[in-house]
């Protein structure tokens, strides 16, 4: 079987920083798994580089099983991204900014208009459609975001760091919308400084630190390990 990720020796170095140090790392179809990390371990150059944002200074990367250098688009076209920085167009409204983006990827617009209001539903914010992305709560625009990642109906679902500094509420939701994704057969990766979020949604995690790699566990046998130094720097 594809593995949703293939990840060989990754390398990516921005002058004197070596972001990320030769990571390997295999994230199998339909799991959720998570990449837990300190500020600076270097996990959203890990996306960027999976997403063609960033181009890797060695190594490869796959998406189930297209390169995403020599095979941008196939590789593309497969993952949603819901990013930490909202990098939206304000001026439209965000129903309109789904179709475009549906579009851009290739969806013809009957059916783009058709997963604009599917996305939408689906995160609770149908009703906002009319709204300009600048008008929406903080809240919404989370929601959006994550809205943003599914209108192409992505068979991989990367997720950074999508609970930070969101109240609890919009947590459990989140939480509830993607682990029905995953139980639906999306993979997903999923960033978090959370030990605790990583142990009730990952089946698998990875310890990215300093742009290494330093362990790949089930969040159960991460907890046993009774990895001090690693919980603690997590819950910093
Ligand atoms: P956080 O949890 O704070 O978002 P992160 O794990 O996502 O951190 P990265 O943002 O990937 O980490 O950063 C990894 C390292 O690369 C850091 O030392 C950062 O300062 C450096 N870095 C990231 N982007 C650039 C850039 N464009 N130019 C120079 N250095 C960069």
């Amino acid at each position: 079987m594809t593995n949703a990720l293939e990840i060989r020796d990754l390398r990516k170095r921005y002058g004197d920083v070596e972001a990320l140090k030769g990571v390997s790392l295999s994230v199998p179809e339909g799991s959720f798994f998570g990449l837990l990390g300190p500020n600076g371990a270097g996990k959203t150059t890990f996306i960027n580089v999976l997403v063609g944002l960033v181009r890797a200074s060695g190594g490869s990367a796959s998406v189930f099983g297209y390169d995403v250098e020599d095979d941008y688009r196939e590789a593309r076209d497969r993952i949603g991204l819901a990013p930490q920085e909202f990098n939206v167009d304000r001026f439209f409204p965000i129903r309109e900014v789904l179709e475009h983006k549906a579009g851009y990827h290739g969806v013809p617009p009957e059916e783009a208009s058709r997963r604009a209001d599917e996305a939408l539903k689906q995160v609770g914010i149908w009703e906002k459609r009319d709204t300009r992305f600048d008008w929406l709560s903080g809240g919404m625009k989370r929601r959006f975001m994550l809205a943003r990642a599914l209108v192409t109906d992505p068979d991989l679902l990367i997720l950074d760091e999508p609970t930070a500094g969101v109240d609890v509420q919009l947590r459990r939701d989140l939480w509830e919308l993607v682990t029905d994704l995953n139980d639906r057969g999306t993979t997903i990766l999923l960033t978090t400084h959370y030990i605790e979020e990583a142990e009730r949604l990952c089946d698998e995690v990875a310890i990215l630190d300093s742009g290494e790699i330093v362990t790949v566990a089930s969040p159960e046998d991460l907890m046993d390990q009774g990895s001090d130094r690693i919980v603690v720097t997590l819950r910093d």
